[in-house]
């Protein structure tokens, strides 16, 4: 094989290395939408969980109050009674007193009450615009589930066609390749394993300059990996050609 041979397979190979790294992007990124999307609508449905709680707590502190409110209404409407039966002016002076003091009591206690009932009323909201966000939910997850559904077999289609481009690519690499080649892809994973030269001196990778003789063997087809980071060199086909 001729360094120009070699190089224009190397820059195919690199680049199918990169079009996989693609596709398993756009997979990891399509997982990562799907967890995100199931974790808001758990998170939507504990929220509307956790406001029907607030709610059962409100409603018995608001039979509370009214009991409360109902007790109160009651002492006063006693104390009446025993007003109307006061045998000295003494007495009814003493009991008139504890009218007024109770009915103040009591005006509070029913406000008290009635405070209770308007924050049920907004608890209630907050459950509705709670469910909406659960709707809402389920609606994006929904639609992103059918997106998935469409998107997938193309996401496999697109890997099984770039596979198979690889290891058409990967056959025709000459045995002297092998080696280093299968080592650097272990090694990097796939899209990290091979390094062009870049202005004809650089590691593509790890920016060290290439020793010149090694970018010459290069240059005329022998396998080289760099000194330092250890990717497999190849001299891009444009900068071949000159
Ligand atoms: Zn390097």
């Amino acid at each position: 094989m001729t360094g120009k041979e070699v190089s224009l397979l190397m820059d195919e190979l690199h680049r199918i290395h990169r079009q996989i790294g693609d596709i398993n992007h756009r997979a990891k990124r399509l997982k990562q939408t799907l967890l995100g999307l199931t974790a808001e609508l758990e998170s939507a449905k504990a929220s509307v969980k956790e406001k029907n709680d607030d709610k059962q707590k409100l409603l018995l502190d608001v039979k509370e109050k009214e009991r409360e409110a109902a007790l109160g209404a009651q002492n006063l409407q006693r104390r009446q009674e025993q007003l109307n039966m006061a045998k000295s002016d003494r007495e009814y002076q003493t009991i008139k007193l504890q009218i007024e003091l109770e009915s103040k009591k009591s005006d509070s206690l029913a406000d008290a009450a009635l405070v209770a009932l308007s924050a049920v009323d907004k608890a209630d909201e907050e459950i509705k615009s709670s469910e909406k966000a659960v709707e809402s939910a389920q609606e994006k997850l929904r639609s992103f589930k059918s997106k998935l559904a469409e998107e997938t077999p193309v996401l496999k289609a697109d890997m099984e066609r770039t596979t198979g481009r690889l290891r058409n690519a990967e056959s025709r690499l000459p045995h002297e390749f092998a080696g280093l080649y299968s080592g650097c892809v272990k090694r990097f994973g796939g899209q990290e394993s091979l390094a062009p030269i870049v202005d004809e001196v650089y590691c593509g990778s790890c920016n060290i300059q290439v020793p010149l003789d090694d970018v010459l063997k290069i240059q005329s087809g022998s396998p080289f990996c760099c000194f330092s980071c250890g990717r497999l060199l190849f001299m891009p086909p444009q900068r071949s050609n000159e």
